[in-house]
């Protein structure tokens, strides 16, 4: 449920309706500032509430119920948009964010000379895998924690922020401490236990969606790390299975409009996995900014030919200086530019 106080109710009002209500019933209340109006969020059991009631009252202006299960994503809760600021960077507040490097993190010489690259070409995150998880246990798994110490070296020579995914609860630490956003993965999108784990750290997260989840299921998943206390989520369509296999995955563009329909999150695209194939980066990023993304993360490899993870979707550093030159003309059609750090 949420109430949507009047424009004349001062704080005070509001600090002692919430007191009332928090002690009459069931529920935590969440109070959320926006530029329009002060909105009030109910998580809990709201069902005893009566809303023509709580609408008499002077201090409201109207009262709902919030029909979808995700109550701390929903956009109701939230009417502007998140942004999640990371090292100077934002995600979310307009302009878009570029996200590159390769699957995996493979060496200190690979790992630094890709990040000069992205760089160089005006990326403002870092991506590498430093923990794997592969289809094939007999396949390269990942470089594990001297992955990270490279990243972090990749990072104190480039200024770039490191993204890099999580596999494991007892790692959370170490991921906290090393790393800018921490990834979950595809297959770890329904992982409740590192969820609801992370939910008490207050580290960005970017959230996959999951292989074969529902838009809704992705957003409840989202849903357990906020109801932990940290809002600090984006979240990253990277291609759902479908039966078409031309493709690595198929890229749901729709998500974009959905999520921002839904949801006050950012919401970035992974064109990279969605495709699987290097040559259709370039026009999935296009059509991920005609879309409304906040941004994309995308793979780049010094030698794709030669990758362990990956190597077909990855692009050159050069093709990526070109990508990444193209959608900085598509942004500015839509009145919008890659995000720079400030
Ligand atoms: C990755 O980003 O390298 C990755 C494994 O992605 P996903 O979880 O989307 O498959
Ligand atoms: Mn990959």
């Amino acid at each position: 449920m949420i109430v949507v106080m009047n424009h004349t109710a001062t704080e005070e009002e509001i600090l002692k309706l919430m007191e009332e209500l928090m002690s009459s019933y069931p529920v935590q209340i969440q109070k959320i500032t926006g530029q329009e109006r002060t909105v009030l969020g109910f998580v809990g059991d709201t069902s005893g509430i009566d809303t023509t009631q709580i609408e008499n009252d002077s201090r409201v202006y109207r009262a709902m119920r919030v029909r979808e299960p995700f109550k701390k994503a929903n956009r109701l809760f939230h009417p502007d948009n998140s942004i999640i600021e990371v090292g100077g960077r934002k995600i979310g507040g307009g302009d878009i964010a570029v996200i590159a490097g390769p699957c995996s993190v493979e060496s200190e010489e690979q790992i630094v000379s890709v990040a000069e690259d992205v760089k160089r070409s005006g990326a403002t995150f870092l991506r590498g895998g430093a923990y794997k998880p592969r289809t094939s246990p007999y396949a390269f798994q990942g470089l594990e924690e001297d992955g990270l110490e490279l990243l972090k070296i990749a990072r104190e020579k480039t200024g770039l922020p490191i993204v890099t995914e999580i596999m494991y609860p007892q790692t959370i630490d170490k991921f906290v401490e090393d790393v800018d956003i921490i990834q979950i993965g595809a297959r770890n999108m329904q992982n409740f236990a590192l969820l609801k784990e992370l939910g008490r750290t207050r580290k960005p997260i970017l959230l996959k969606r999951g292989l074969s989840s529902t838009i809704e299921e992705w957003i409840m998943a989202a849903e357990y790390i906020m109801a932990g206390g940290n809002d600090q989520v984006i979240l990253c369509e990277r291609g759902i299975r479908t039966f078409e296999s031309y493709t690595r995955n198929t890229l749901d563009l729709s998500a974009i409009p959905a999520i921002k329909k839904l949801s006050h999150l950012p919401i970035i695209i992974d064109p990279s996995h969605a495709s699987g194939l290097a040559y259709m980066v370039e026009p999935m990023c296009m059509a991920a900014i005609a879309a409304g993304a906040d941004g994309v993360i995308i793979e780049v490899h010094n030698n794709p030919a030669k990758a362990l993870c990956d190597g077909p979707q990855s692009l050159t550093p050069a093709e990526f200086d070109k990508v990444i030159g193209k959608m900085r003309k598509y942004a500015a059609v839509e009145d919008r530019q890659i995000s720079e750090v400030k």
